[in-house]
């Protein structure tokens, strides 16, 4: 006696979908919040440099806010976050540890920043609240969250590390890409991407609009943003742009969430 599969008729029916035509879709996923910005505020480029780098930014954040701009504010870790990085190192601790443990110090920060928000609508938001962020951004919140993607355990590995390749400029990045925003906006402490690290090299030259596709053949020897969202922003749908703006000086995180074109511009 055969026994029948009971299917529900559907495209997919029966598909194991690792097949070759799994992927043999048009992806043209809708914008979910195509309108929002979605910034990073740096971790050790602005968070660990205390009150005289975050309070103009945050001050920039809620003139934006008042002009009617969507802002939603994501935080990244910085040294805090290194310490534990190379004490679970040392330790021999996997990737997916490493991950888990990196959550806490952008955590951290976000909560300070949505405490220094508080009084004009800042809002501390869990990773997965994505669908209360039309309610939050109509009453004029600024939501504030971990720039840490939530993979965790979970998290993947790069050839010859163990610190985990998706942080804060990636949740960023990725946040932005879901929410259907063209642009994911950095506040560090740069006026965006040179030659090489201008901290180490003063002779770095100031690259202000670079596709990745030239950005790749340059083979710069260190890059201000994680390498992944460099990696992952020719597969993009929405956001086909990085901007990396200096949050120390004044003026520029406005103009980036007004939509200018300052700082640097990498493009898919
Ligand atoms: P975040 O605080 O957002 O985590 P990082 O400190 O990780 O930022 O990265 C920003 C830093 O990257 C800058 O302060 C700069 O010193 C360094 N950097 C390395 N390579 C470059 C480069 N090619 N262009 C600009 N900055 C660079
Ligand atoms: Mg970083």
């Amino acid at each position: 006696m055969t026994t029948e599969r009971k299917t529900i008729d559907s495209a997919l029916a029966g598909a194991t979908l690792t097949g070759h035509d799994a992927g043999n879709i048009d992806y043209r996923p809708i914008a979910v919040m195509p309108d929002v910005r979605v910034v990073k505020i740096g971790g050790q480029s602005v968070m660990d440099r205390g009150r005289a780098a975050l309070f103009p930014i945050l001050d920039e954040i809620v003139a934006a806010r008042r002009e009617g701009i969507q802002v939603v504010v994501l935080v990244g870790g910085g040294t805090r976050a290194r310490h534990i990085y190379s004490i679970a190192s040392e330790l021999e601790m996997p990737v997916g540890v490493m991950a888990t443990l990196g959550k806490y110090i952008p955590m951290q920060n976000a909560r300070m920043v949505q405490m220094l928000l508080a009084k004009h609508g800042g809002l501390y938001m869990l990773p997965d609240d994505f669908e209360k962020l039309p309610l939050y951004l109509q009453l004029g919140c600024v939501p504030v969250m971990s720039g840490m993607p939530p993979f965790g355990y979970w998290e993947k590995r790069e050839e010859g590390s163990r610190i985990p390749p998706h942080r804060t400029d990636a949740g960023v990045f990725l946040s932005a890409e879901f929410l259907g925003a063209r642009r994911a906006i950095f506040i560090k402490d740069e006026d965006g991407l040179y030659t090489d690290d201008p901290k180490k090299d003063p002779s770095a030259v100031h690259i202000p609009r670079i596709s990745v596709a030239e950005l790749a053949a340059r083979n710069l020897p260190d890059l201000v943003v994680e390498r992944v969202v460099v990696e992952y922003l020719p597969r993009a749908r929405a956001c086909k742009e990085l901007q990396i703006v200096n949050g120390t000086k004044p003026g520029q995180v406005l103009a980036a969430l007004r939509g200018e074109d300052v700082g640097t511009i990498i493009h898919a």
